[in-house]
């Protein structure tokens, strides 16, 4: 028996830990932690220890699948492509390029981001192309470009430890981010303040130095008022008006907010709002935000107003501070940097502006269409109404993810065809005409980009089972079908030619990436890489204030459906569970799905702890299993969002923020009942 190590990456949440895949005999053995790789410095959270346990798990999917009825038969791969091609090209035969949709994931490499939306522009001929950024992190594209210029996180992981302050606004960070939350720690082991803004006792909220345990949805407030007291105190930094942009206007908009009034729809004291704000001031501080800041409908102005109180006190572009949004899963960076979006290029460059297209249209040798495409929370509407006929999901389970999911599966069967490609059956593939199978990404080579923007190298470690290829290997054959026979389908390759239409990633080449990766921007070949963003100024010029108002719920809460959901991840799993609950490690530990209960709520409604019931919104309902917590806020309950036996989802609200279509996933109403099969 011979025993391999290969260097490569964790395939689960944004922070990119390095991971050394050991492999006998081609069967993957152990992920264990990667020494060498200075994100992780040698360790893993309980994820990353478990990650060879899904690779050969029951039910990957190991052959092409074509339906035939109810069911779905084996077929070779020169058949399902030849059928699939088929059946996209008649679409656009009949309706246009526009009838077609590609969903491209967050959780394939770089080099198959960039070959998706290049298939979707290049083959198809359509700017409809999206992926579930749009569902986790499109808001700080939109809030973070506006204000600084740039959607991406500030600062680096490591940089954290620098800071004296660290406010922690909507993020889990210890379940969700682990060893990104280990750099918290251990910035307050040395001294500095942690504020954890929350509305449920999270395990940071526990030992921060002070926990404001905010309702629901409310953070644009006590953000605000935090500048506020920032402002009568005189702690912002000196100069602000002439150093940024709109500060006239957000000083006369935050000077008139009435802290007694703050205080009564936070639910917080104003000695903890002032405590606060005097921390923070006391810089370098940084913020760290997740979800519970960006999935709201007003997302946008969510994360705007993170950006307003980062500028009031000069931390931006400094060792310490920075605004960082945290991302859940591990290339949705990499996915936006790509492209895989309806407005952008690789790169971030729009569609819409006729010398770029003319740029990319001469760099790919082919006219490119104009009209931006339609965003991923715009599709099922798009399906029903007849403008989408066909649809590619690539690594994606929408079925899952997605708000309101039984509208969704409504419109997805009013397709004429939809192409699934996973490496297991989801939710989504039950519904495919075509199902491909995708090699893992220990089964192939490419990079991802961390939520710290660090591209770094994934290596193939085994070989994917059965017939399953790549992601990218799938695309491009796909792209021959259809009469566009690529060049290459070398991952190094693919990078060497993005990179070239890329400047941000210009400079990084596969041999300079090595274990410890790069930070982008990295424009040229000698450049290390750029840990802090706005060093010399922001992006954009100047950094501009944005007017962040609190805005009311999409759907309040009423005597027919009194209590508020929110939904979220846990430690155990990874988005919709297709990796996670494969793996026999974080099924035990992610148990069966759940709601968090205040004992107050539990005691009125006669629930007991660990008691099944049923949940339901205007929308559908689900059963989970109850567990009382004073962790919670009273009024507000809690359901993770991976669990296919009662999938959140089914009650959330596809109320979309107008600026970037990111849904209100933090916020409905629901009603709860004992169940009575129970
Ligand atoms: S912290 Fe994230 S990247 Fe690191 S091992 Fe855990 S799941 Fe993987």
């Amino acid at each position: 028996m011979s025993t391999r190590f290969v260097p490569s990456l964790c395939a689960y949440c944004g922070t990119g830990c390095g991971v050394v895949y050991q492999v006998a005999d081609d069967v993957p053995v152990a992920a264990l932690p990667n020494p060498a790789c200075q994100v992780n410095r040698g360790r893993l959270c309980i994820k990353g220890w478990s990650l060879a346990e899904h690779l050969r798990a029951p039910g990957r999917l190991t052959t092409p699948l074509i339906r035939h009825g109810a069911d779905t038969v084996p077929a070779s791969w020169d058949k399902a492509l030849a059928l699939t091609a088929e059946r996209l090209r008649r679409v656009i035969d009949k309706s246009g390029p526009d009838a077609v949709m590609v969903l491209s994931s967050a959780r394939i490499t770089n080099e198959e981001n960039y070959l998706a939306q290049k298939f979707a522009r290049t083959v198809i001929g359509t700017n409809n192309v999206d992926h579930c950024a749009r569902l986790c992190h499109s808001a700080s594209v939109a809030g973070l470009a506006a204000t600084l210029g740039s959607g991406a996180m500030t600062n680096s992981m490591e940089d954290l430890e620098k800071s004296r302050c660290i406010l922690i606004i909507g993020s889990n960070t210890t379940e969700c981010h682990p060893l990104l939350a280990s750099r918290i720690l251990r910035a307050r082991a040395e001294g500095a303040a942690i504020l954890v803004a929350d509305p449920r006792t999270t395990q940071l909220a526990g030992m921060a130095t002070l926990h404001l345990r905010l309702a629901s949805g409310t953070d644009v407030a006590l953000l605000n008022a935090m500048c506020h007291v920032i402002l009568r105190d005189g702690l912002q930094v000196p100069d602000i008006a002439s150093k940024t942009e709109g500060f006239e206007e957000f000083s006369e908009m935050v000077k008139s907010v009435d802290l007694a009034e703050t205080s009564a729809l936070t639910g917080l004291p104003v000695a903890d709002i002032e405590r606060a704000a005097r921390l923070y001031a006391n810089g370098p501080s940084a913020i760290c935000y997740a979800m519970g800041i960006t999935q709201y409908a007003s997302g946008t102005d969510r994360v705007g107003a993170c950006a307003n109180l980062a500028l009031l006190c000069g931390n931006i572009g400094v060792p310490g501070g920075g605004v960082n949004p945290l991302r859940g899963q591990n290339n949705v960076q990499g996915a936006c940097d790509m492209g895989a979006l309806p407005d952008s290029y690789p790169g971030y460059v729009k569609v819409a502006d006729p010398k770029v297209r003319e740029a990319m249209a001469a760099a790919w040798g082919t006219p490119l269409p104009d009209r931006p495409g339609l965003k991923l929370t715009e599709l099922p509407e798009a399906m029903l109404d007849g403008r989408v006929k066909a649809l590619y999901v690539i690594g994606e389970n929408p079925l899952r993810s997605d708000p309101d999911i039984g509208h969704l599966a409504e419109a997805m069967k009013s397709l004429d065809f939809l192409v699934v490609q996973d490496i297991f059956h989801t939710a989504t593939t039950a519904l495919a005409d075509v199902t491909l199978p995708a090699a893992a990404s220990a089964e192939k080579d490419g990079t991802f980009t961390n939520t710290e923007r660090r591209c770094s190298r994934l290596r193939r470690a085994i070989p994917p089972p059965g017939d399953a290829l790549p992601d990218g290997d799938i695309i491009a054959l796909l792209a021959s079908a259809m009469g566009h026979p690529w060049k290459t389908r070398d991952a190094e390759a693919i990078f060497d030619e993005m990179r070239g239409v890329v400047p941000s990633y210009a400079g990084m080449t596969y041999e300079r990436l090595g274990i410890q990766g790069l930070q982008w921007p990295c424009p040229t070949p000698d450049h290390p890489g750029t840990p802090i963003l706005h060093v010399n100024g922001c992006t954009r010029g100047k950094g501009k204030f944005m007017l962040a108002r609190q805005m009311p719920p999409a759907e309040a809460v009423d005597d027919a459906y009194p209590f508020t959901l929110s939904t979220g991840r846990n430690f155990a799993h990874y988005h919709t569970a297709t990796m996670t609950g494969a793996s026999p490690t974080l099924a035990r530990e992610g148990g069966h799905v759940y709601v968090e209960m205040h004992p107050s709520d539990a005691q009125s409604l006669e629930i007991a702890q660990g008691m099944r019931v049923r949940i339901d919104s205007r929308r559908g309902a689900i059963h989970a299993y109850v567990r009382i917590t004073p962790g919670i806020r009273q009024g507000t309950v809690f359901v993770p969002f991976h669990y296919g036996e009662g999938p959140a989802n089914a009650l959330t609200i596809a109320s979309l923020d107008p600026v970037c279509g990111i849904p209100e996933f933090k916020r409905c109403a629901v009603r709860i009942a004992p169940d009575e099969a129970s």
